[in-house]
């Protein structure tokens, strides 16, 4: 029984991405935010797989798909304890562990209609983290302080498309 659950969890791809480490909960909103659910390619997904580490954790494979800077963030303020190991030919061929900016700028909305960002002038959002875990960012322009639950997330492939995470955390 062992070694079998050992290989649902570690079933290998020949080449890709592997996201391990993701915060329980969170896969299907990093597929969202990112735009990986739109993707073409072959994915795996572990939600709620046990982990020695942190419990439960969810898990993301995907064929031949290398993620960018930007998704590497936004996973990054999702998931601060993610990993993301590369793959070919069925092998790791870098690991790494997402890291968070110091400032986050345009992945982010300010809610606040009175701040500067929303004024239409061409002014892009930028919030500084205060706090990696549990999430606490603040907006540079009015200070408005915001945890991951109240944040709302820009996409550029989906504009208007508003990201709902998971409430409870
Ligand atoms: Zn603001």
């Amino acid at each position: 029984m062992k070694m079998l659950e050992e290989k649902l969890k570690i079933d290998k791809i020949p080449k890709g991405t592997v996201i391990d480490h993701i915060d329980a909960g969170y896969a299907l909103t990093i597929l969202n935010l990112t735009g990986l659910d739109e993707s073409k390619n072959l994915m795996t997904i572990g939600v709620n797989v046990s982990s020695k580490k942190y419990q439960t954790k969810d898990i993301i494979k995907i064929e031949n798909v290398f993620l960018d800077e930007t998704q590497m963030q936004q996973i990054s303020i999702l998931s601060p304890n993610a990993t993301i190991s590369l793959i070919e030919n069925y092998k790791v061929i870098e690991k790494k562990k997402v890291k968070m900016p110091k400032t986050i700028k345009k992945l982010i909305l300010c809610v606040n209609q009175t701040c500067i960002s929303n004024s239409g002038e061409p002014i892009s959002t930028e919030f500084t983290v205060l706090e990696e875990k549990p999430l606490k960012i603040q907006c540079v322009y009015c200070e408005r302080i915001y945890k991951l639950e109240e944040i709302v997330f820009t996409s550029k492939e989906k504009k208007g498309k508003k990201v709902k995470q998971r409430i409870q955390l």
